[in-house]
């Protein structure tokens, strides 16, 4: 009440921090989930492999392959956990003008050994240079979550084709793979955290089910969008559309 009687009402609509709150609290829950099942697992293997010795050396050997995989997984799962909140602090956002080219072939000599390894086919068409504003980690890892998920959900002698250019007002990257498709009913979910089309497969493909929500974070973070289409059986493509910047000739 103030001197004169009046009464004043101080009223603070709090759904939307309501609502972030519960965001955190449920990623937090879904993140210890998935930390916990590479962890369950190496210790049950590691224990497998303790009983193993000394005399079964082969079954030991076996356990111990296994054992690195799911240490593989996880150190995956905390990378990809640690990126996530990267991205969405604003603090660590650095922008300049950035060459998406330069951008894509840095990742690209990185993500050529996987490609490699697992017999799929990578073909570039990269442009002069494509500029745009933006923070060249970020964007590296939005290249190389596309990438990387192109050559994981391809098949022995797929191919995996990424193109880099400008066209209009837009910077263009485009990631195209002959691999495994995505359902329609999966297409509007893919890029939710911790969203699997198909749990067994993407775990054991070493995915988190982080990638495409950084993906779409960094992506609209640098006012841009992205695109999806795929066909079962057929493969995927996935464009993204930044606004292109013109620097002073
Ligand atoms: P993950 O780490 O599991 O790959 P992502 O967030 O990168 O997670 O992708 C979410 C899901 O979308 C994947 O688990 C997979 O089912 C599907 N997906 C992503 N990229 C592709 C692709 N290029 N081809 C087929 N499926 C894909």
């Amino acid at each position: 009440m103030t001197e004169n009687g009046a009464v004043v009402v101080y009223l603070q609509d709090v759904t939307q921090e309501a609502q972030v709150q519960q965001i955190r609290r449920q990623f937090v829950v879904n993140a210890s989930h998935e930390l916990k099942t590479p962890v369950t697992g190496l210790m049950a293997l590691g224990e497998a492999v303790r009983n193993a010795l000394p005399h079964d050396v082969p079954a030991a050997e076996r356990f111990s392959e296994q054992l690195i995989r799911e240490a593989e997984r996880l150190s995956t799962l905390t990378r990809d956990l640690l990126d996530l909140t990267r991205v969405e602090d604003p603090s660590y956002l650095k922008t300049e003008s950035i060459d998406l080219i330069e951008v894509a072939r840095g990742e690209l000599e990185v993500l050529d050994t996987l490609a490699e390894r697992r017999g799929v086919k990578l073909v570039t068409y990269l442009g002069d240079k494509v500029a745009v504003r933006g923070d060249r980690q970020q964007l590296g890892l939005l290249v190389k979550n596309l990438v990387d998920n192109a050559i994981r959900y391809s098949d022995t002698g797929g191919t995996v084709s990424i193109e880099v250019h400008a066209e209009d007002e837009e910077a263009i990257v485009r990631v195209s793979d002959t691999g495994a498709g995505i359902p329609l009913r999966d297409q509007g979910r893919v890029f939710e955290r911790f969203y699997r089309v198909d749990e067994g497969r993407g775990r054991e493909n070493g995915g988190s089910g982080l990638g495409l929500s950084i993906v779409k974070h960094v992506t609209e973070l640098h006012s841009g969008h992205v695109g999806l289409t795929s066909e079962l059986g057929e493969g995927s493509t996935f464009t993204i559309h930044l606004p292109l910047l013109r620097e002073p000739a």
